[in-house]
């Protein structure tokens, strides 16, 4: 049995003929960037976020939604954003192509998310943001600090694009991923769990002025058309995504679900394998309601053999990351050193993401946890 990393086919089976019907709409009208597709998409996202109308804004990516957010918050060559070592490129990148300058504090090993307490000492008198992923799918207790940041002038961007839909209890509120902070970033890269069928972003805010900005910034800072107050950049949406994730969204609790069913049987099934010798097991810190983006194994030795050992066996795995940001070539400048966060480097010798999304099959899992465990007891 061969198990795909990941099989975008078995879930779009279930929304084919809404997006067949979709597209025949949208070729007929042949509008294809921004317009109605893409409001009543925004509209979509903001009563399923519970966000004031108006605060969604959809971009070309991820990425560009990290970008505008550093851009609405007027980042400034030289200006410091904290963010973690351990994440996808684009968190970092986007500090760097404006000029600021990444400030890694390192990861927290069980959460995998940016330890915090690190963070807040990173603080000086440089710093103009704090920009924190909820990463694999769970939710970096940010509201934690909030205050504290916000009463030194420093803001929050939170990096959601692995973790729409991931929430979390603080007291007697639910918050959401990509709601806490000041601004929201969010990808729709086929791959995430709102994804569309090319790339896409949506970057929220609640505050008015702020979302009216990124919509602005999103078309070359022009609040009128031909008129620009500011340089901004392109970063649209188009129609078909829009159509396409308006779908995906009134799937998405559902989906989401199915994967947090498919991590409690690797739970269980690791557990009656008795790997515990060699396997560290993903956790959902308290509070937090994990959307499984990725179920992240840590292999306390041979993770590279045991990689090999499955691949070979036709059961897909990946590392998501191998090399902490800190230790990329384009970031030198920065000055920092192996040995600088132990904690990211680490994950990054340990970590191994297994296949997790609607449609996998119990019986796909049982055959994953065997392979491991064959590998451990030859
Ligand atoms: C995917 C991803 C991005 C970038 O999104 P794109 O849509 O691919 O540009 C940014 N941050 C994290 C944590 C991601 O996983």
């Amino acid at each position: 049995m061969t198990v795909p990393i990941l099989d975008l086919k078995r879930s779009f089976s279930e929304i084919k003929p809404e997006v067949s019907a979709a597209l025949e709409r949208i070729f007929s009208t042949q509008s294809f960037i921004l317009g109605r597709e893409v409001e009543m998409f925004e509209r979509h996202c903001e009563k399923y976020l519970e966000l004031p109308e108006g605060s969604c804004v959809g971009c070309a990516s991820g990425t560009d939604a990290l970008l505008l957010a550093l851009m609405a918050i007027d980042i400034k060559p030289g200006d410091e954003v904290i963010t973690t070592p351990f994440t996808f490129f684009a968190t970092a990148g986007a500090i760097a192509r404006l000029g600021g300058v990444p400030v890694f504090a390192d990861a927290d090993p069980v959460s995998y998310c940016i330890d915090l307490k690190s963070a807040m000492s990173k603080i000086t008198a440089k710093t103009r943001a704090i920009l924190p992923v909820h990463l694999f799918g769970q939710m970096s207790p940010i509201e934690e600090v909030m205050s504290e940041l916000h009463s030194k002038g420093i803001k929050v961007i939170e990096d959601a694009a692995q973790a729409f839909g991931a929430t979390r209890r603080a007291g007697d509120d639910i918050l959401r991923a990509g709601c806490v902070g000041d601004i929201g970033c969010y990808s729709f890269f086929p791959t995430k769990n709102l994804g569309g069928c090319g790339d896409g972003g949506m970057v929220v805010s609640a505050d008015k002025d702020t979302a009216d900005r990124l919509r602005r910034l999103r078309v070359h800072g022009s609040g009128k058309t031909y008129y620009h107050d500011e340089v901004g950049i392109n970063s649209r949406l188009d129609a078909i995504q829009a159509a396409i994730l308006g779908i995906k969204l009134r799937h998405l609790d559902e989906w989401n679900e199915e994967r947090r069913k498919a991590a409690d049987y690797y739970k269980l099934l690791f557990k009656s394998a008795g790997l515990h010798e060699f396997i560290v097991l993903p956790e959902e810190m308290p509070g937090n309601t994990h959307i499984w983006h990725q179920y992240v194994i840590r292999v306390k030795s041979r993770r590279d053999e045991l990689m090999a050992y499955l691949e070979d066996k036709g059961l897909s795995v990946r590392v998501y990351y191998p090399l902490s940001l800190h230790l990329q070539p384009c970031f030198e400048y920065l000055g920092y050193h192996e040995g600088d966060f132990p904690v990211s480097e680490q994950l990054t010798r340990e970590v191994l993401a297994l296949p997790i999304y609607p449609g996998l099959t119990e019986n796909e899992q049982e055959e994953l946890v065997n392979g491991i465990k064959e590998f451990f007891r030859r």
